[in-house]
């Protein structure tokens, strides 16, 4: 349940999967620290173990693949900081990360800082105008620098235009040199096959609330021969990567959401795409002017996330989109953020090649496991009012600087 009628900012976060609050609420009733060697510390880390196992079965990983972490956030910074430091220490030449632009601020500012205080290199990686990476690039900048690079990462699928990448074909490059791979695969876990081992990724993030699961838990899937130093010092928890009490609750509540979520993935996913498609179809007649960004994906054949919709509206503000939308009890999202009053460009869509004055006009929807038909209708009827509206509010004046670290944030 939430607030606005019509909930569409699915990829913010989601509903609780009914399986995950039961779970969860059966073992809020039980003490026990899962290090404890005592009858209560065994069930606790009883509950750890299953838990561990049904997510690598989700992910098709293997159970001691799976560190459970503080969600997604943390997942990137441990995978990215803990590759470099590894091989840094062992090689401290190199220090180039490939990274693309349209990555999410847990990666993007998570290889800023490496770059600030650990004098990495970041080779940045080009995008096409659908977001998809330029394999040609990649391959050209891998051969020109391996002997310098440290790893690569490159997201699964973008949390603003929905955008699935080759994995698997960067993972080849990258594996010529046996340079390793993260992907933040926070936004595909669950949505789409996210398998594993068959991806070749030395790590790859995972969160518990996008595929409702609670929110405050996730996980890093780690190969068994990848060694990352860790980011965290302490017990020596979870292969000594990630030291702190283990939450046997929330990870419960994880396994069932992703227990729930892979068991209709792809009925869902059909689903969901035809209702992303009956939207494409009702905006671009009732607002020929709006623009689709990302895969057009009709066939819903993986270039994009099933339910994610992402519109240029020209000539307005998608903040003021947003709040006029709202206002309409229908709660969206900009996927950039305002830093101190001044709306900033999506940089997701400036590295795909727009100007930053349209890379402010855009507004997301996301659709989950609660959406409906009418949900969808409510937006179509409010749409073109909220639009015109919105766009008589007029623009800010252009503001050229793209917030790349700390304050502005996408989810
Ligand atoms: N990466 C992506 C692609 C996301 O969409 C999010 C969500 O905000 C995150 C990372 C961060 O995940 P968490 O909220 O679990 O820290």
């Amino acid at each position: 349940m939430t607030n606005s009628a019509v909930y569409l900012d699915h990829a913010a976060t989601t509903d609780l999967n009914p399986a995950a609050l039961s779970a969860m609420t059966e073992q809020f009733a039980h003490t026990g620290n899962p290090s404890s060697l005592h009858g209560a510390g065994r069930r606790a880390n009883r509950v750890i173990d299953e838990a561990r196992t049904k997510i690598a079965g989700v992910a098709a990983a293997h159970p001691t693949e799976v560190i459970f972490t503080s969600g997604g956030t943390e997942s990137d910074n441990l995978a990215l900081k803990g590759l470099f430091w590894n091989r840094t220490e062992k090689n401290p030449e190199a220090r180039s990360i490939l990274v693309a632009g349209i990555e999410h601020h847990a990666v993007l500012d998570t290889v800023a800082w490496l770059e600030t205080h650990e004098n990495a290199t970041l080779l940045w990686m080009p995008v096409d105008a659908d977001g998809v990476l330029d394999l040609q690039a990649a391959e050209e900048l891998i051969e020109a620098n391996h002997e310098r690079i440290a790893l690569g990462t490159l997201m699964w699928a973008n949390n603003e235009v929905g955008t699935i990448e080759p994995i698997s074909a960067f993972v080849a490059l990258a594996a010529k040199y046996q340079i390793p791979v993260h992907s933040d695969a926070v936004q595909a876990f669950g949505t789409v096959p996210t398998d594993f081992a068959a991806s070749g990724l030395a790590t790859m993030a995972i969160s518990a609330h996008k595929v409702g699961g609670p929110v405050g838990i996730g996980g890093l899937l780690v190969r068994r021969d990848i060694v990352l130093m860790p980011v965290q010092h302490g017990g020596g928890h979870e292969r000594k990567l990630r030291s702190g009490t283990l939450n046997a609750a929330s990870a419960a509540g994880f396994a069932a959401a992703a227990t729930a979520v892979q068991a209709n993935l792809d009925a869902e996913s059909k689903r969901l795409s035809e209702l992303r498609d009956y939207a494409v179809q009702r905006i671009a007649q009732s607002i020929p002017e709006a623009v689709l960004n990302g895969p057009r994906d009709a066939l819903n054949e993986g270039k994009r996330l099933p339910g994610n919709l992402h519109f240029t509206f020209p000539e307005c503000e998608g903040d003021s989109l947003l709040f006029l939308l709202d206002m309409f009890g229908i709660a969206s999202s900009t996927g950039s953020a305002c830093t101190a009053g001044v709306p900033q460009p999506s940089h997701v869509l400036v590295a795909m090649g727009r100007d930053a004055r349209s890379a402010r006009s855009v507004q997301r929807f996301t659709l989950g496991h609660t959406s409906m038909r009418e949900d969808v209708d409510k937006l179509l009827e409010a749409l073109p009012e909220a639009y015109q509206r919105a766009k008589k509010a007029g623009m800010a004046a252009d503001e050229s600087s793209i917030h790349t670290a700390g304050t502005g944030f996408t989810r």
